[in-house]
């Protein structure tokens, strides 16, 4: 009632995972872009968020703690966001560090393939460049880009690292029922991350949906960093017809991408019930 609508980004990445801000960096740099309520959701850790609360408080903005896990459903990563998490829960940390030492000999593979294709020293670059406990591809295309392998990140994945490229590993990440069983565990809501993003058709979309609510998850993002104005639209639409909650985050990575910033998310189509109205939201 004549409350002002908080701005909110329910998706974003520190240095913990393959952001490039540090986690109070990035709480400052949001903080000065307008936004008000903020989720720190890197890959499958959970370790920026004590600094990214500290800050926050300092700055008077909403923290959410949040994580994004890295899941494998129907042969594809799909990525599933914990919202409101509580990080002491040993559940979601055991399967968080699983991930982590899969990542780990992944990484390790990686630099074998690309060694194999002539480029040397790509686990110990991306080692190198991972300032936190995971590492991740985005670290392997910082390092190609950096050592002139190709000129932009985007033009790395396609060429390295991506299925049928010499740096791909394929590999098991989560069940969708453990990661939702993890979230769960610790306090948190599930929200199924830039679906418009998986390619999938919208049979198969509708079926992830499905277990996915199955297993007790409640929410999607409808506005993402990722998604253009039509998938807005669609993904507004697929929203209310499965009945789920709507989320909106920047996945922001840090600065060097000028297409994605903090504070300029368009706003939820209206008919979309935020996650922030359901009785699951923490009120403040
Ligand atoms: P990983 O979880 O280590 O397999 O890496 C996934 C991350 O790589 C995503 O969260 C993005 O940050 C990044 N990524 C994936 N595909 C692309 C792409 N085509 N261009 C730029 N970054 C990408
Ligand atoms: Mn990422
Ligand atoms: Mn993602
Ligand atoms: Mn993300």
């Amino acid at each position: 009632m004549g409350r002002m609508t908080l701005q909110y980004d329910l998706h974003s990445h520190s240095i913990a995972s393959d952001g490039t801000l540090g986690p109070a960096e990035l709480v400052s740099a949001a903080h000065a872009g307008g936004v008000q309520v903020l989720a720190l959701t890197d890959h499958d850790t959970t370790e920026g968020l004590s600094a990214a609360q500290a800050r926050a408080r300092e700055l008077g903005l909403q923290l959410v703690p949040g994580v994004e896990i890295s899941v494998s459903w129907q042969a594809q990563t799909i990525h599933i966001l914990g919202l409101n998490i509580n990080p002491d829960c040993m559940e979601l940390q055991a399967g968080l560090a699983g991930l982590r030492e899969f990542r780990n000999w992944r990484a390790v593979e990686i630099g074998r393939r690309l060694a194999k294709a002539g480029i040397e020293g790509g686990t110990e670059g991306a080692r190198a460049l991972a300032k936190g406990s995971i590492v991740g591809r985005t670290h392997f295309a910082r390092f190609l880009v950096e050592h002139g392998h190709a000129r932009s990140i985007q033009e790395v994945f396609k060429r390295y690292l991506v299925n049928n490229r010499p740096g791909f590993v394929s590999g098991q990440w989560a069940s969708l029922a453990d990661a939702l069983d993890w979230i769960a565990r610790a306090g948190g809501m599930a929200v199924i991350a830039h679906p418009a993003r998986y390619r999938m058709t919208a049979s198969k979309l509708r079926r992830l949906i499905g277990e996915f609510r199955e297993a007790g998850g409640l929410g999607m993002e409808v506005v993402s960093g990722s998604h253009s104005r039509d998938h807005i639209s669609t993904m507004a639409a697929l929203c209310c017809n499965e009945n789920l909650l709507a989320s909106c985050g920047s996945d922001y990575h840090g600065p060097e991408n000028p297409w994605v910033q903090l504070g300029q998310l368009p706003a939820l189509p209206a008919g979309c019930t935020p996650v922030w109205q359901s009785e699951h939201w923490p009120t403040h």
